[in-house]
């Protein structure tokens, strides 16, 4: 696996596979790889030729109160992990490259932002507007991947590809899970033996609650008792507990269309995320 630091250099090579006719992935992350990132490389690998993963921990999209300075940064481990999932480029550029002097450019998607994530993380999903926005750009791939792990995220990147006619194919993966059920990812390293067995309950509250909801119960009762359930594992706060439609994220009171159920809760300092699919029976 090749990798490159520089806008040009992730060019030149992109560019002659494209001369070459081979169909491209992309497959962005902020690195501190798991299984999770690596299920996005093998549906990539089946979906394209060429695969190129970027690591980027984007400042853009962390609040001011964030986890910018401590996010877990480990390159050589993650190229490591990539070549043997079979990728065969890494972008992994600075911040400089990225966000030259004199950069002024900001992207804002309404509608599917608004609450969940983007109510307690202000900002957040412009900056990832615009890291993934330029990452398409440089690498102009014909499909994307993203995990419905944050799958605010990818409605967002699915609504603003779609706005601003770019050209790919924007692909959602399934959520993966360690044993127990807690969903993976990067931040959970900073959790402590203690607050690993806390984590445990919000998947096992979400599915309950999904469960709930699809057998018939009452929505606003269903999330009540979840967000208590949550509190009484041992959560320090829960930001929401919510149902909404599937495709927009409008909020849902009552189960009549495809939704999904969203989780956000706090155990420590360290803040979790969850979703899964509810389906009216
Ligand atoms: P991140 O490095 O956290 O920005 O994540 C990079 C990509 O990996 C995003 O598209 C995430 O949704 C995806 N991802 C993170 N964790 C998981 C997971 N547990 N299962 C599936 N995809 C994931």
């Amino acid at each position: 696996m090749k990798i490159v630091r520089t806008v040009a250099d992730l060019r030149e090579t992109v560019n002659d596979w494209r001369k070459a006719g081979l169909r491209i992935a992309l497959v962005p992350t902020m690195g501190a790889l798991h299984q999770g990132h690596l299920s996005l490389v093998e549906a990539a690998r089946a979906r394209a030729d060429r695969v190129v993963a970027s690591i980027f921990v984007n400042p853009k999209q962390f609040g001011v109160n964030e986890d910018l300075s401590r996010y877990p940064r480990q390159e050589a481990r993650d190229a490591e992990l990539l070549d043997g999932a079979g990728c065969h480029l890494l972008f992994a550029p600075t911040v400089e490259e990225m966000y030259p002097a004199g950069f002024a450019t900001s992207i804002s998607v309404t509608g599917v932002s608004e609450g969940l994530c983007g109510a307690a993380r202000p900002g957040h999903f412009d900056g990832v507007a615009l890291v993934v926005t330029k990452l398409l750009n440089m690498a102009r791939p014909d499909i994307a991947i993203f995990g419905e792990k944050d799958y605010q995220q990818l409605a967002v990147i699915r609504r603003f590809v779609e706005d601003l006619n770019i050209g790919v194919e924007i692909i959602g993966a399934p959520i993966v899970r360690e044993a127990d059920g807690l969903a993976m990812s990067s931040r959970n390293v900073y959790l402590s033996e203690a607050e690993r067995a806390i984590a445990s309950a919000l998947p096992k509250t979400l599915t309950r609650v999904r469960d709930q909801i699809a057998g018939g119960a009452d929505v606003a009762s269903a999330l009540a008792d979840g967000v208590r359930d949550l509190l009484a594992a041992g959560f320090a706060s829960v930001d929401y507990l919510e149902l909404r439609d599937a495709r927009t994220l409008e909020p849902l009171q009552t189960l009549d269309r495809e939704a999904r159920l969203f989780v956000a809760a706090r155990v420590g300092t360290t803040r979790l995320i969850d979703n899964l699919p509810v389906r009216p029976l």
